[in-house]
């Protein structure tokens, strides 16, 4: 009964899928709950994963020509004041310091929920002349936004993400920049998350406060709810003009920049648990995983148990492996190890090395393979390249079977009345079709997907002739 205990206490997924990653994220020791209301403590096990993930995207960043810099975590309100959009659409959710050193401060300082006004003052003081274009950085740090309702990594006051600014000399390029990292997203979770998404451009309604256009890439959660998963932003010269970033051109003649920002956060890892979790807990993507393989040895009192179960972690030391040699029963273990997602588990026991080979357990599909010491080396690597391709290729297929189109409004209503995906509609553009779908079936536009489709001739909401297709979808 003691082995199976970890798996008993979480919900399963079908019965209450809220309670279920409540129960992921607690049991796999990911967060921790604090007294900081509204606030988490991202545990060792959590950490780590973010870590394997920001190594990854800093090197992706990197070899587009990105650098790393750090700004204040303070903004003085007359600073955050200068862009009106910007400032009306963080304005609900910023947290002021007041007092500094028990005296009033004159000019009362909110604590970051972005930092573009930060940027574009620290660009102004930096960029006078062509030469000093483009600039291309990137920002590792915590933010916080005042949120009401907070759930472990999908939403909480404080959170830690990347936040890249860049200023260009022509419009052009700070376009091509802001299409370039959002394809660096969606390769990203794709090559190394294995989750599938789908890249687009939001609509004037969602886009970020300040921004001529922002592009995203949405990713469909088990249960059928979407989850914007990265943006990219296209700033014109709007922020420039409140800012008086300025430079000369090679005509001598003073000119306006025009400027990109882009970010993930640790939502991230809420995607993952959310794409590739399971009723056994968490399943981690072999390239995210930051323990890969656990070796767990049967049997271990018995002589040269541990020995080989020791010897086989050497002879894994290319992969990132790890041995328990604790004294839980090996049924606890196995159900540790699941909980957990470490993608591989390798059995060794008495009868094992009698017949010089192992048992290697995939956690996705739970396929067990005999492997001889001789070729395990080999095989691992095979295997977890298999799973990553696997678990890519099961979360398309399920995205796909959660994905509907509808031609007319009472299609569209009765998708959403039975079913939670992504529904691809038809839209004339019009503000207020949106306004309506959203009143009427609390669904938004996730994106309107650069792969554009032809689904009917008008739109689904007014019956008007479309312009754009689509997707829709309930969002967390
Ligand atoms: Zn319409």
């Amino acid at each position: 009964m003691a082995d199976k205990k970890m798996v008993e206490a979480i919900t399963s997924m079908e019965e209450d899928f809220a309670q279920w990653y409540t129960d992921v994220v607690k049991k796999a020791e990911l967060t921790d709950y604090t007294s900081v209301k509204g606030c988490m403590v991202i545990r060792p096990a959590g950490y780590a994963i973010w870590e394997r993930l920001r190594n990854e995207l800093d090197k992706r960043f990197k070899e587009t020509g990105v650098q790393n810099v750090y700004l204040p975590m303070f903004i003085p309100e007359s600073l955050l004041q200068k862009e009106k959009d910007h400032v009306e659409g963080f304005a609900p959710e910023v947290a002021w310091v007041t007092e500094g050193g028990q005296q009033p401060l004159t000019d009362r300082l909110c604590v970051r929920p972005t930092s573009e006004t930060l940027f574009c003052d620290y660009y102004k003081n930096t960029v006078h002349s062509y030469r000093d274009l483009p600039q291309v950085c990137n920002q590792w740090c915590s933010v916080v936004r005042w949120e009401k309702e907070t759930r472990p990594f999908l939403r909480s006051r404080e959170f830690l993400w990347q936040e890249g600014h860049t200023a260009h000399a022509t419009a052009e390029e700070a376009e091509a920049r802001t299409v370039q990292m959002l394809n660096v997203y969606a390769d990203f979770l794709e090559e190394f998350c294995a989750i599938p998404v789908i890249k687009g451009k939001k609509t004037e309604k969602e886009k970020f406060a300040g921004a001529e256009a922002t592009y995203t890439v949405e990713a469909l959660m088990h249960d059928g709810k979407a989850l914007q998963s990265g943006t990219s932003h296209n700033f014109g010269d709007g922020f420039a003009k409140a800012f008086g970033i300025q430079f000369t051109d090679q005509n001598n003649t003073l000119q306006y920049v025009h400027q990109t920002s882009w970010g993930v956060t640790t939502r991230l890892i809420g995607a993952i648990i959310m794409v590739h979790g399971d009723n056994s807990g968490l399943v981690l993507p072999p390239l995210v995983a930051p323990t890969q393989i656990m070796i767990i040895p049967i049997q271990q009192k018995k002589d040269g148990v541990l020995a080989k179960a020791a010897e086989l972690k050497d002879m894994l030391s290319d992969f990132r492996v790890k041995l328990d040699d604790t004294d839980k029963t090996p049924g606890w273990k196995f159900s540790e190890q699941e909980m957990r997602g470490i993608p591989l588990r390798i059995e060794v026991g008495p009868k094992d090395i009698e017949a010089g080979k192992c048992v290697v357990v995939r956690r996705d599909n739970g396929e067990k393979t005999d492997v001889p010491f001789a070729e395990l080396k080999e095989k691992v690597g095979e295997i977890l390249a298999q799973m990553q391709k696997d678990m890519l290729e099961r979360a398309r297929q399920r995205r796909d079977s959660q994905t509907y189109t509808a031609k007319n409004y009472e299609e569209f209503k009765q998708i959403f009345a039975e079913k939670t995906g992504f529904v691809k509609a038809m839209w004339c553009g019009d503000r207020e079709c949106e306004d309506k779908i959203k009143e009427d079936l609390a669904v938004t536009s996730r994106c309107m997907p650069n792969d554009q489709e032809k689904i009917s001739d008008v739109c689904v909401c007014c019956g008007k002739p479309a312009t754009k297709m689509v997707y829709w979808g309930k969002a967390y």
